[in-house]
């Protein structure tokens, strides 16, 4: 049986990337850059002002009180048509082009303007509040590497550069199929002994969460016929997932069928609680993720398990969320064996995080899984830990890391 780290080194070794597809600048935000993107022009494209203020030849203005006579002005967006001659000044906005013959901007809070001319107050020094041709980026540069995840300061440099459509990593296409007689769908009609199919919404909901496209294939009933027809509906796609019938009941069929559709089963049970009856087998190039029912089970196996695949099939780099120190605050028991994911809700200490268990921690009892800001994980061998100890957390509300309005 793989260890947690094991289990999940499989799963990232066998997926990578589904293709590539460009989209418009702004809907490229969190995707992941495919190609290596390079400059067409300098940016800026030329020099500029930095400052409103004049373009001066920094020469004529070494004495304090310079008198300069103004023999133009140049808004940005203008351009330049008149060149500085020496013992004068061209009023410059923000971002206009820098005029022939000036080698530097007084800004205005530096000056004393009259009608037609201005006084320079203090000493100049040559190439000051100029930006550059060329100074962020040069022409040929690679200013995005592929892998990069698109954020809005990126936006912002390639829409300068021209870009219109950026070349990303697809989406991942997750179908979801879950399995077991006493299933529902939500709004139906709801019998005896029967639930509702609420893990296909939370595993929908978290493959959205990361920008992947859920399909929510539906049900497979606990028979062969049923299991054949919506597992090889669910095998269309990119990546599939089921949910139950992986345990060693009677009518636990996911994995059986799985085989005879040709799947290689890469393993079947990890050595963590919750989530041990978790397997993971490849179709050709579709990683298939059979994780268990109960809903707690399912939600720390997708997070801890499928989501890094999910994030590298999408083009991400970095995929593996980190671990932060916290004191517990009270005594964890366990048996020692198996890593334990324990729901933790989290608090700000002057000393760092403080981390205690989030109530019941039964995998059926979704309640302490809402309730959870994070993951301890708790090492296989130790069955003690006592107030006062530090543990590794996977902060796993977001929120958490906010300070309060
Ligand atoms: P199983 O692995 O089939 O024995 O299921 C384990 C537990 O998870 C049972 O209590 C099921 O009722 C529950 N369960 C299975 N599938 C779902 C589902 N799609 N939504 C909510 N609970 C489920
Ligand atoms: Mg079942």
């Amino acid at each position: 049986m793989p260890t947690f780290s094991e289990a999940r080194r499989t799963i990232l070794d066998h997926v990578s990337t589904t293709g590539i597809e460009r989209v418009s600048l702004i809907d490229a935000i969190g995707r992941t850059l495919a190609e290596d993107m390079t400059a067409p022009w300098n940016m800026p494209p030329w020099d500029n002002s930095a400052m409103d203020g004049f373009a001066v030849r920094a020469g004529d203005c070494q004495a304090p009180q310079t008198l300069l006579k103004v023999t133009g002005y140049i808004p940005a967006g203008a351009i330049a048509t008149s060149a500085v001659e020496a013992g004068c000044a061209i009023r410059i906005m923000t971002g206009a082009p820098i005029p022939p013959g000036a080698d530097a901007v007084v800004p205005v809070e530096e000056t004393e303007e009259d009608a037609d001319s201005v006084k320079i107050l203090e000493p100049v020094k040559a190439r000051q509040h100029i930006r550059f041709a060329g100074e962020d980026i040069k022409t040929g540069d690679r200013v995005l590497a592929a892998g990069t995840a698109i954020t809005p300061s990126a936006i912002n440099m390639l829409a300068s550069l021209g870009t219109a459509l950026l070349p990303v990593f697809r989406r991942v296409r997750v179908a979801i199929v879950s399995t077991g007689d006493e299933l529902v769908e939500l709004g139906g009609q709801i019998g005896k002994g029967q639930i509702i199919n609420s893990n296909a919404l939370s595993l929908a909901a978290a493959v959205k969460e990361i920008g992947g496209e859920p399909v929510i294939v539906g049900i497979a009933r606990d028979n062969r016929e049923s299991h054949l027809h919506i597992l090889q509906q669910g095998l269309q796609a990119d990546v599939l997932i089921t949910s139950a019938g992986v345990s060693a009941g009677d009518r636990d069929l996911v994995r059986e069928i799985l085989t005879e559709l040709g799947a290689e089963q890469l393993f079947w049970k990890v050595d963590i609680k919750p989530g041990r009856p978790t397997a993971f087998a490849m179709k050709a190039n579709t990683p298939i993720f059979s994780l268990p029912g109960n809903p707690v089970s399912s939600m720390i196996t997708f997070e801890e398990l499928v989501k890094p695949a999910l994030l590298k099939m999408m083009g991400r780099k970095q995929v593996i969320a980190p671990l932060f120190k916290a004191t517990l605050t009270e005594e964890i028991r366990k048996k020692p064996g198996r890593l334990h994911f324990l729901r933790v809700a989290l608090e700000r200490g002057k000393d760092g995080y403080l981390a205690s268990s989030s109530g019941n921690q039964e995998t059926g009892i979704v309640k302490t899984m809402i309730q959870a800001d994070g993951l301890a994980m708790l090492p296989p061998d130790k069955a003690l830990f006592a107030a006062g100890e530090q543990v590794d957390v996977h902060i796993l509300n977001q929120d958490f890391l906010l300070e309060e309005a």
